[in-house]
């Protein structure tokens, strides 16, 4: 039998290889070989440090690793569309596929109990293969690479979401608060969909400073007790009609809600925690909507790609640090500390 290396997380903050059976594709299903599988936010908070999901966040001890990109080397029986050596992203839920959220491509809202997410309830991307169902799999466009792909299963399709969600445009001043891979994302992002002017706000010392390298905002602002009054000073005293927390923090959401305009709309992307606010004088004085959004379905992942390469625009500029599958150990360490960008990954050709 064919084995092949997987990365499985116990949840103290340690990782372990182990070799599993490489799969076989069954009916509708296709075997993946992974060339990337980057790592996000919620697999630090949720599954590496401890066990904390519940639901659609319960990690079921498999193999991790939910943004998976790679070439399909074994098509099963019964694909209808997706061949041997066609590049794919992996939409990184595999809902019921006959509800009414499956029906609207969100089968990240798929509340059947056959849902099951890839990294959390079913093998994912953090090994040599990954058996993908064909109806998960979005065709990667050539000009864009595998670890473009990967960012594009989790963190980008989310803000591309999200930004969508709150019709941002040329017309709107973009607040991104928190400049992790996710904000760095909307940020670019944001770009890309109009918005003339975008501050950044972060905590980390070593996050500022990559985002000021790559320039994704006109103003990157540290997270501190001025930064309300900076957003004020550089919109003129009204903030920004468009805002969006990737913090996942209560202090990042404080500043969120506040340095939108009257009248505008903040988006909630950043998972975890609560928030306390006056609600008078933060949302309902201020006439503003907030909104939740949560990853994405497969029309719009299908829609980031085709325009990710029309704008050529690459994710993978927010990587900060590439590590082969034998040290994925290091990897999760790294990606753990929080002042890096995106931590991918990679796999030999
Ligand atoms: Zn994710
Ligand atoms: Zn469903």
């Amino acid at each position: 039998m064919e084995t092949m290396r997987g990365v499985v997380l116990p949840g103290n903050s340690t990782v372990e290889i182990r070799e599993f059976p490489v799969p076989e594709p069954g009916h509708g299903q296709v075997l993946v070989k992974m060339k990337a599988s980057s790592i996000c936010g919620s697999d630090i908070r949720a599954i590496y440090r401890e066990h904390l999901g519940e639901g659609p966040e319960a990690y079921q001890g498999v193999i991790a690793g939910h943004e998976p990109c790679g070439r399909i080397v074994a098509p099963g029986a019964g694909c209808k569309r997706f061949r041997e050596g066609d590049r794919v992203v992996i939409y990184h839920i595999a809902g019921c596929g006959v509800c009414e959220d499956c029906r609207h491509g969100y089968m990240i809202s798929c509340r059947s109990p056959l849902r099951a997410a890839y990294g959390w309830q079913r093998d994912g991307g953090h090994a040599d293969y990954l058996l993908a169902e064909e109806n998960t799999c979005v065709l990667l466009p050539d000009n864009l690479s595998y670890v473009d792909g990967a960012l594009v299963a989790c963190g980008f399709s989310t803000c591309y979401e999200a930004l969508s969600r709150i019709h941002l445009s040329g017309e709107d001043r973009l607040l991104v608060v928190g400049l992790g891979p996710v904000g760095l994302a909307a940020a670019m992002l944001g770009r890309a969909l109009g918005a003339r002017t975008i501050i950044g706000l972060e905590v980390a010392p070593g996050r500022l400073k990559l985002a000021r390298e790559l320039a994704v905002a006109d103003h990157v602002l540290e997270s501190d007790e001025t930064a309300a009054g900076r957003i004020m000073d550089l919109t003129g005293g009204r903030g920004c009609e468009a805002s969006i927390d990737c913090s996942g923090a209560p202090a990042g959401r404080l500043l969120a809600l506040p340095g939108t305009r009257d009248w505008g709309r903040c988006v909630f992307v950043g998972e975890g925690g609560t928030v306390s606010f006056d609600v008078s004088q933060t949302v309902i004085h201020k006439q503003i909507t907030v909104y939740g959004s949560w990853v994405t379905s497969l029309k719009h992942m299908e829609d980031l790609v085709e325009r990710l390469a029309r704008w050529e625009l690459r994710p993978e500029r927010t990587v900060t640090h590439r590590f082969p599958l034998a040290e994925a150990a290091e990897a999760y360490r790294l990606a753990d500390e929080g002042q890096s960008g995106k931590v991918c990954i990679v796999f030999d050709e």
